[in-house]
């Protein structure tokens, strides 16, 4: 190969480079080819009642909306537990590692999908946000007992691919969520 072709060749690799690095500003979720990471969350339905059908569905959820995250039953580094009163809530204790509680009342009040998409969601590094916008996950039940949306909207899926792309620095923290109660009537 002559050093004219070379010197050609190299040229494309450099625009290829300046090409994504210029997405990867662009884009807030780091791409594929710069950081390979799959981290893996074990998590464990085996407390999970009647819930553990909806655990499964909320971890394919997760894994279809993020590249750098994987969830599977290969563990307990997040255990899925219910309960009846007190509100559903997460604990977190590094990324990735914690529990989830479902309270049985607020998920017979909210779609129990979008509670367990959302505390997961806690334990992936993300917070509430709870500003009333259904297409946002992290709203919870400020959305209403009308929103069922369970998926993540972009930019928190892109959060979390940031977290597990060895962005995040979430530590050790536990969300009371608020899941309001209907007035009762009378
Ligand atoms: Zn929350």
């Amino acid at each position: 190969m002559s050093p004219r072709r070379i010197g050609r060749r190299f040229a494309t690799l450099v625009a290829g480079a300046a090409t994504a690095l210029s997405l990867g500003l662009a884009n807030p979720a780091p791409a594929a080819a710069d950081v390979v990471v799959n981290a893996t969350v074990c998590y464990n339905t085996s407390q999970a009642g009647p819930y553990a059908g909806i655990a499964d569905q909320a971890a394919s959820i997760w894994n279809a909306y993020t590249n750098n995250l994987n969830m599977s039953k290969c563990g307990s580094n997040l255990m899925i537990y219910y309960t009846t009163g007190g509100g559903s809530y997460a604990v977190r204790r590094s990324l990735g590692n914690g529990y989830v509680v479902i309270d049985t009342a607020q998920a017979q009040q909210y779609a129990p999908l979008r509670i367990m998409t959302h505390e997961i969601g806690h334990i992936l590094g993300l917070p509430d946000n709870y500003n009333g916008q259904c297409h946002l996950l992290m709203s919870g039940g400020s959305a209403g007992t009308g929103c069922t949306n369970p998926y993540p909207y972009s930019t928190e899926a892109a959060q979390v691919d940031r977290n597990f792309g060895g962005f995040g620095a979430e530590g050790a923290q536990v969300f009371r969520d608020s899941w309001p109660a209907l007035a009762t009537i009378g």
